[in-house]
């Protein structure tokens, strides 16, 4: 299965991604992550991106989408992957076309997760995870069932993305309602493209993929 989770910073794709991953075997490949790994790295893509997305902007199109085509290569894509994160701009869209009509792979859907600004601005402040596990978590909608410890791995240290400053916020939606949103006419048009109440709790968008994954199937 090949899935794009699109939507808002704060929506629920990476949410959503891990838990797909887990159900369906299927990997997530969340480019913001990637980034995140290379400026922790101080590699020099690392160094480039990091201004960059502390101030909620976006990397620039010829960087994701050479590091997108070096990860779909890797064996582990073969059996399917969930995009998280991209594409973000019509380019990399089309990119990402290019690259997947190469291969002869074609998209079994694209998930538009709509939620509305104040929610997201409510759940990327609230929101932390695991420094050991990568597992998320958020104060009000999913907090830990112990408090200060991590329900998956049991690590008391967790972190709280650079990004997720309430000034940096303002500047991600801008960024998604610029130049991410018009990428949904370029899936809309190809007949891919499918949304869900991302407003809902998680359990309950769950179940909207769930159902929606098994029309596809
Ligand atoms: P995310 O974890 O998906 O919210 O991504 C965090 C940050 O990484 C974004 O605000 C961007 O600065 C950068 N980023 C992630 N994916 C992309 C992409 N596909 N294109 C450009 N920038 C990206």
């Amino acid at each position: 299965m090949k899935l794009i989770l699109l939507g808002p910073p704060g929506a629920g794709k990476g949410t959503q991604a891990k838990r797909l991953q887990q159900q369906y075997g299927i990997i997530q490949i969340s480019t913001g992550d990637m980034l995140r790994a290379e400026v922790a790295a101080g590699t020099p893509i690392g160094n480039e991106a990091k201004a960059i997305m502390e101030a909620g902007q976006l990397v620039s199109d010829d960087i994701l989408v050479r590091m997108l085509g070096v990860r779909l290569d890797q064996p582990d894509a073969a059996n399917g992957f969930i995009l998280d994160g991209f594409p973000r701009t019509v380019p990399q869209a089309e990119a990402l076309d290019r690259m997947l009509a190469n291969k002869g792979l074609q998209l079994d859907g694209v998930i538009e997760l709509k939620v509305d600004n104040a929610t997201l601005t409510e759940r990327i402040a609230g929101r932390f995870s695991c420094a050991k596990c990568g597992a998320g978590y958020h104060d009000s909608f999913k907090p830990t069932a112990k408090s200060g410890v991590c329900d998956v791995c049991g690590s008391t240290e967790f972190v709280h993305r650079a990004d997720d400053k309430r000034e940096t916020v303002a500047a991600r939606l801008e960024a998604y309602h610029q130049q991410t949103a018009p990428i949904i006419p370029h899936y809309a048009s190809t007949g891919a493209l499918r949304s869900v109440d991302g407003m809902a709790d998680i359990a309950s968008v769950a179940a909207q993929i769930d159902a929606l994954l098994a029309q596809a199937g």
